[in-house]
């Protein structure tokens, strides 16, 4: 123990040395102080410092006026007094000074979200011991430079313009380009502009007592946990005050990477980050300090070149990798520090990187043995692989690019150009497609990332801001396209002679660095092998099966490359839809007996059997549930008010062709009068009759539209209550399947269709039901001389039929949980009225924490879900259970599935992988699900 921790035993110690602060607290220190002890304690060499809470944060939030905590200070004396001790040095001694960086850090990562202030403690006093020191006094007047402006604009709020004006102005008139081309005494020019900004900026002089400087810096950093940018982010990423409350303050020793051209500053990721490669990535710059790599002010060299510029520092950066990897045995996003030929690490934290790369991390990671393949599918976030099933530009495409950058976050995505992040969030809310351009983004731009569709700079590597939050987000981005001159102000960028302006359309592939004029065409993704393999882990893993709900060839088709076991929802209906089928649909409706309408079902029979024995095969040997009419009839029909309008249309065209007849005959007599010598040609002969059966037919569509009238068609005439009230439909539907089924076995496939009705109530409906199966199953083996097995089930989306799962079990071989209709009826909702009127409004009240119908309600539904359950295996113990709602491919939902011990989810084809992942996360994590 320190003597600050000793001193302070009884009240709270708020400061940790990083030499005894627990590496694995990331909620006291925040990540960034937490990492940084944790590599202290593990030999990593990392300037010594301290790391003061995240408690200390939120205690100084709390207050009124805002005022540090009272120990802190007197602790933060105590620690620097260590410090001092540590490096024999002296905090605002001008013979031999302890430079600080003051950092902040909350328990997630936030990339740029709050500012970091370098070399605190210089001052006019401080500033000549530098210069003796370091026998540089360029190095010490930029350095002076710069801990003035970041001092300036984190603690005392002054906008960078207003330094960057003058720096500008200065390099101007020296016609200077690069920052390395200025000379002390330009330095030192600036730094006293830079004093007089401060003293006009805020009235006040630049403060010169160190503590004072610290002081004032530590609440800075405690106050951006409030600012816009913070706060946007958290929003964005749904970041709690679970998960991450107020920042930490990293305290710690100054190294150089500016002092000559045997420094250099860098960052780098254990891996490829956009490809997952196991290979050294990163970029660096000689002779720079802090956030030159990342800013894109001057644009870096990838690390390898450090081979030949620094052989000996690259060997060590090596083993650095590597042994970051080997302890955290994660990808690590690290920065780093040469000061005359000695290596510090400055920060290590998880890589964030996109969803390819950590699928193939996940895989190469568990094949070189150092995680477990459990670890290997727990480290994706399910949802992330929805990026992989984003497309891609057309290979196909022979449009040459534009310009060229680097390849900084792939995937390809086409809108217009906008130069400003808030131009960007107008043209969005206005439903436009955008590409943001920049010359470089800052953390400010952050709203300008949500809103565009991908990012373009032309300046920056592969670390900068643009890339790494583009990569976190998954979007698109070409960084450092230098061919692009882009003027912010002018809203133009210039390539070689084209001028673009606002609003031209431009195509970024973040996969190979290529711009292009213009959109380009997509073409869907394909499905890695490394995705492949890694599924497969995960569904020798999951109990749960992912089923997928497809209704047509193409999405089973995608079901099934997706890995899908079989479909687990096929809604007849949409079948019926189709444009060649409606009519046969309208004619079954409108029939006025049993004979008319079963002449139009024996017409709609053979065509669903030829749909049936398509997704039969496809998914063989794999099983089919084919769900049985479900919604009321009328809504095949037009609506009545439609129907009214296209009679009253009918009747008008009926008056034209009298009138045109009409005149025909007037013409008859017109040309025995002489002139009128052609005749034009007569209206089509019977197009009277034509138009009077058109009308009929509207006529009697309009009749029966109101007779199927219903107050409350969700409550009323469909599901099994239309089989039992036109059993004919049923049973062509259920000859139909049956048929396909044995058809399909005589062409040798093995298949395994699953009849389900829907909206049962009552076991005596799914008997109705299920003596119909039996009688055309029976007919069918007779036909075919073949034994056909199938499986008769059914949806338990009311109420009643929860509560009679033990009855039903008796009948169905397998229950599927129909959640949207489950949810409607348990909140008594009805989904488009609560979505369009009041849900939103309970969201954000807290009232209801998610949209139900979105994420499972597994405190209300969940538990009929869980009731139903026991009850139905109390009847049948290996009863079959699965859900077919939406919720159905939503991690959390699965989860919960998995703890209730449902067989399978099913869900939309894309969505597959991710229920994949997710089921293999349930099972792996089920020991710590609670319902609360
Ligand atoms: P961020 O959260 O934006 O990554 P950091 O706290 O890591 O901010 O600081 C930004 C940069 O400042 C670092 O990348 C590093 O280059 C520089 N820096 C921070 N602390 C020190 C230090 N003690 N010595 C030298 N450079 C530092
Ligand atoms: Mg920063
Ligand atoms: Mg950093």
């Amino acid at each position: 123990m320190t003597a600050t921790a000793t001193a302070t035993a009884k009240t709270t110690a708020y400061t940790y040395s990083f030499k005894e602060g627990d590496g694995k607290n990331k909620k006291l220190l925040g990540g960034k102080g937490a990492n940084l002890c944790e590599m202290t304690q593990i030999g990593i060499n990392v300037p010594p410092g301290f790391v003061i809470s995240t408690e200390a944060c939120l205690n100084y939030l709390e207050t009124k006026n805002q005022e540090l905590p009272a120990e802190l200070m007197d602790q933060v004396h105590d620690q620097i007094k260590t410090l001092e001790q540590d490096t024999g040095k002296g905090f605002g001694d001008a013979d031999n000074m302890l430079l600080l960086s003051v950092r902040s850090g909350s328990a997630l990562s936030m990339p740029g979200m709050m500012d970091t202030i370098l070399n605190l403690g210089l001052n006019k006093a401080t500033l000549p011991g530098l210069i003796k020191q370091t026998g540089n006094e360029r190095f010490a007047w930029d350095s002076y430079r710069r801990f003035i402006q970041l001092f300036g604009k984190v603690a005392l709020g002054i906008g960078d313009e207003e330094f960057d004006k003058p720096f500008n102005a200065i390099k101007k008139r020296e016609g200077i380009t690069e920052d390395t081309d200025l000379s002390a005494e330009l330095f030192r020019e600036i730094s006293d502009i830079f004093l007089d900004v401060v003293r006009s900026e805020t009235g006040k002089a630049f403060p010169e007592d160190v503590y004072q400087q610290l002081q004032l810096s530590v609440k800075a950093v405690f106050q951006s946990w409030l600012g816009k940018r913070a706060i946007d982010y958290r929003r964005e990423f749904k970041i709690t005050a679970d998960m991450a409350n107020g920042t930490a303050v990293n305290i710690q020793t100054m190294v150089f990477g500016n002092m000559g051209d045997d420094c250099a500053t860098g960052v780098g990721f254990t891996r490829n980050p956009g490809t997952g490669e196991n290979v050294m990535f990163g970029e660096f710059l000689i002779n720079a300090q802090g956030e030159d790599v990342v800013a894109g002010i001057r644009t870096p060299k990838p690390v390898h070149e450090l081979t030949n510029e620094m052989p000996q520092m690259y060997k060590e950066l090596v083993s650095l990798r590597d042994r970051l990897e080997n302890h955290y045995k994660e990808v690590q996003d690290y920065e780093y520090t040469i000061e005359n030929g000695v290596l510090f690490c400055l920060q290590t934290r998880d890589g964030k990187m996109n969803a390819t790369s950590r699928v193939r991390t996940s895989l190469e990671m568990s094949n070189e043995g150092l995680i477990t393949r459990n670890q290997a599918l727990l480290r994706i976030n399910p949802e992330e692989l929805e990026q992989l099933l984003h497309p891609l530009l057309d290979p196909e495409s022979k449009q040459a690019p534009i310009a060229h950058g680097l390849p900084a976050s792939p995937g390809a995505s086409s809108g217009y150009i906008v130069f400003d992040a808030d131009r960007a969030e107008l043209a969005r809310d206005a439903g436009e497609k955008v590409i943001l351009v920049r010359e470089e983004t800052k953390p400010e731009d952050i709203h300008g990332f949500f809103a565009a569709e991908g990012v373009l700079t032309s300046r920056g590597g592969k670390t900068s801001h643009a890339a790494v939050v583009a990569r976190s987000m998954g979007k698109p981005c070409v960084a450092g396209a230098e061919g692009i001159d882009v003027d912010v102000e002018k809203h133009t960028a210039k390539i070689g002679d084209t001028v673009l302006h606002e609003g031209d359309v431009i195509t970024i592939d973040g996969a190979n660095g290529n711009v292009y004029l213009g959109e380009i065409d997509t073409v869907p993704p394909k499905f890695s092998d490394e995705l492949r393999t890694l599924l497969g882990w995960a569904d020798e893993v999951a109990t749960l099966k992912i089923m997928s709900n497809a209704d047509t060839m193409d999405a089973a088709a995608k079901a099934s490359d997706y890995g899908a076991m079989g479909i687990g929802l096929c809604r007849t209906e949409r079948m019926f839809n189709a444009q060649d089928r409606l009519p046969l649909v309208i004619d079954m409706i409108l029939a006025k007996d049993k004979v008319e309408r079963q002449a139009a079902l024996d017409r709609l029979r053979p065509i669903q059997r030829g749909d049936f024995k398509d997704l039969f095969k496809i998914m063989s040997p794999r099983p089919v549930t084919i769900r049985l009419l479900d919604p009321p009839i009328h809504e095949f029909l037009p609506n009545e008010k439609q129907l009214e309008q296209e009679i009253e249309h009918l009747k008008c065209l009926r008056d034209t062709v009298n009138g045109v007849n009409d005149l025909m005959n007037t013409m008859q007599l017109l040309k025995r009068q002489a002139d009128v010598k052609e005749l034009p040609k007569p209206f089509a002969p019977g197009g009277r009759e034509l138009v009077d059966s058109a009308i009929a037919k509207k006529q009697q569509m309009l009749l029966k539209v109101r007779e199927l009238f219903e107050v409350n068609p969700m409550l009323g005439h469909r599901g099994v209550r239309l089989g039992i009230t036109y059993p004919e439909i049923y049973e062509m539907q259920i000859r139909a399947i049956l048929e396909a089924a044995a058809e399909c076995n005589k062409d040798g496939f093995d298949v395994c269709p699953e009849i389900m009705v829907p909206q049962v109530c009552t076991g005596k409906e799914l008997l109705w039901v299920r003596e119909i199966v039996d009688q055309v199953h029976a007919d069918i083996e007779a036909q075919y001389k073949i034994k056909l097995k199938f499986k008769f089930g059914s949806m338990i989306e009311v109420v009643r039929a929860c509560m009679r799962a033990g009855r039903l079990a008796e009948i169905a071989e397998f229950f599927s949980f129909g959640t949207n209709d489950l949810t409607q009826s348990t909140f008594s909702f009805s989904r488009e009225d609560a979505e369009n009127k009041f849900l939103p409004l309970y969201e954000e009240n807290n009232i209801l924490q998610d949209n139900p119908f979105e994420t499972l309600d597994v405190k209300g539904v969940g538990r009929l879900m869980e009731i139903a359950v026991d009850w139905g295996r109390k009847t049948k113990p290996d009863l079959k259970v699965g859900i077919c709602g939406e919720q159905g491919g939503h991690p959390e939902s699965i989860r919960f599935c998995n703890h209730i011990g449902l067989t399978y989810v099913s869900c939309s084809a894309p969505r597959v992988p991710i229920a994949r992942l997710a089921a293999a996360q349930a099972k792996l994590t089920e020991k710590d699900y609670t319902l609360e």
